[in-house]
């Protein structure tokens, strides 16, 4: 089909689709277990019907996993593909997050609301703005490719029977591309392939000097306390300028799109005068360099110090793997750098708590060219690629069920977006830029 016809047929649908997104938005489908779960069944079945009445086989699966475990209600519909065609699989999820402070929304968060080209609600962006795009791009596009229609329904709860629904469902899911519709754009106004995710891994780190604690008036001199051991040793991590010295680590400075320095610091909201760290640009220590980070130390707290010498402390970091690296392998480089350098042989254990693969999709492939065609061809802007610093664990966990599938991570969220806090929104005019082009993508695949 060509691209004036796919974007005539959008234009044909839009205000169905998005009468459809403000009735989806209306079920208040909050996974978090606390909250009124039938509405998660009432939001799956409702995009059900829409899965079947585009002619889908369509299923509302509840998994029961070994462990005991019972899913929340996911939506799989699928679509045999022409002989010899591909076929694509297209996530997204009908869960959303709790609504917030209700007095901070501007309008009823399940009551979306459109002002100023923007529809305001709890998951019209993240993520029911995904499912109805997926409903639209498959209702336009040409029929050949096959459709594996898969919306989870605990994203917002840490998909807990994610990685046995891949794999009891393997037959069903198992595709040639996946298109992720669940990250953001670069700007409103300049889409974007979500091309990198950083690896995340945790070490609970022990470092004790004494087998009881001292009077510091008695025995300080001789011997320095647990704290500032581990102390010394969390600075060895990093250089003067805030670069990580840690052997084995994988860097790279890519820039792809320029984050300017003052809009960094606002977003961050770094105090005045506060330098910030590393080298290379923002995007790079962001999204492709590791960092190492203290999240939590078991020390005598202010209130109650005494004048004692620790005799042990216990800390964690985390870690933000390069995309590309084994999280793996990098916990284990930064192991063999805290035991080679922690200071006066102090008796350190290590123990790995967590670690999250990383994602980096491939750099050039005939799907992402045809992809960043379909969403130039969309939005007549060059797209561009943009890595996301944390994981996305669910993406990680296709990437290693589904290694031949390619997988495209798109997204109709914005920086002004706000998903997971009050007021969030969808750009109304990105979103349909977004069906074009994946309707466009569709078409072509199957050609
Ligand atoms: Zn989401």
């Amino acid at each position: 089909m060509n691209t004036e016809k796919v974007v005539s047929r959008i234009n044909d649908i839009y205000d169905k689709t998005k009468q459809d997104l403000i009735e989806l938005v209306a079920i208040p489908s909050v996974s978090a277990s606390s909250f009124d779960q039938t509405q998660m069944d009432r939001s799956a079945e409702w995009i059900a019907a829409k899965a079947r009445a585009l002619g889908l086989t369509t299923e509302v699966i509840k998994i029961k996993t070994e462990s005991g475990l019972v899913g929340r209600p996911a939506i799989l519909a699928t679509r045999v593909a022409e002989p010899g065609k591909p076929t694509v699989l297209l996530y997204a999820h009908h869960d959303v997050q709790p609504q917030g402070k209700t007095e901070l929304w501007d309008s009823d968060p399940f009551v979306a609301e459109e002002r100023n080209g923007r529809l305001y609600g709890r998951g019209a962006a993240d993520d029911k703005a995904g499912v109805l795009l997926h409903l639209a791009a498959i209702e336009v596009a040409d029929p050949g490719v096959g459709i594996t229609l898969f919306i989870e329904g605990e994203e917002e709860v840490g998909s807990p029977t994610f990685v046995d629904f891949l794999h009891k469902y393997r037959d069903t899911l198992k595709s040639d591309v996946i298109v992720v519709a669940d990250s953001n754009n670069w700007k409103v106004g300049v889409p974007s392939l979500t091309t990198s995710l950083r690896g995340v891994t945790q070490l609970d780190v022990k470092i004790s000097v004494l087998d009881h604690a001292l009077h510091s008036g008695m025995y300080s001199g001789p011997v320095l306390d647990a704290v500032t051991i581990a102390s010394r040793l969390i600075a060895t991590l990093h250089n003067d300028a805030g670069e990580i010295v840690v052997e084995g680590l994988e860097q790279r400075d890519e820039t792809t799109v320029d984050y300017p320095e003052a809009d960094l610091r606002q977003d961050m909201g770094l105090l005045e005068g506060v330098q910030l760290a590393g080298t290379g640009s923002l995007t790079s220590r962001l999204w492709t360099k590791p960092t190492i980070t203290v999240i939590g130390m078991d020390v005598t707290p202010t209130d109650v110090a005494s004048n004692t010498l620790i005799p042990s402390v216990k800390f964690t970091l985390s870690m933000r793997v390069t995309p590309g690296q084994d999280a793996r392998e990098a916990a284990k480089a930064l192991e063999k750098h805290l035991r080679e350098h922690v200071p006066f042989n102090a008796k350190i254990e290590i123990n790995l708590n967590e670690a999250g693969p990383s994602f980096q999709a491939a750099q050039t492939s005939p799907t992402t060219e045809l992809a960043k065609w379909a969403l130039k061809t969309a939005w007549d802007v060059e797209p561009v690629d943009i890595g996301v610093g944390g994981s996305i664990p669910f993406i990680s966990d296709l990437a290693e069920v589904f290694p031949e599938a390619e997988i495209l991570v798109t997204g109709v969220e914005d920086p002004d977006t706000r998903a997971h806090s009050e007021n969030e929104s969808l750009h109304l005019g990105d979103w349909k830029n977004a069906m074009v082009a994946e309707a466009l993508l569709l078409s072509r695949l199957g050609e």
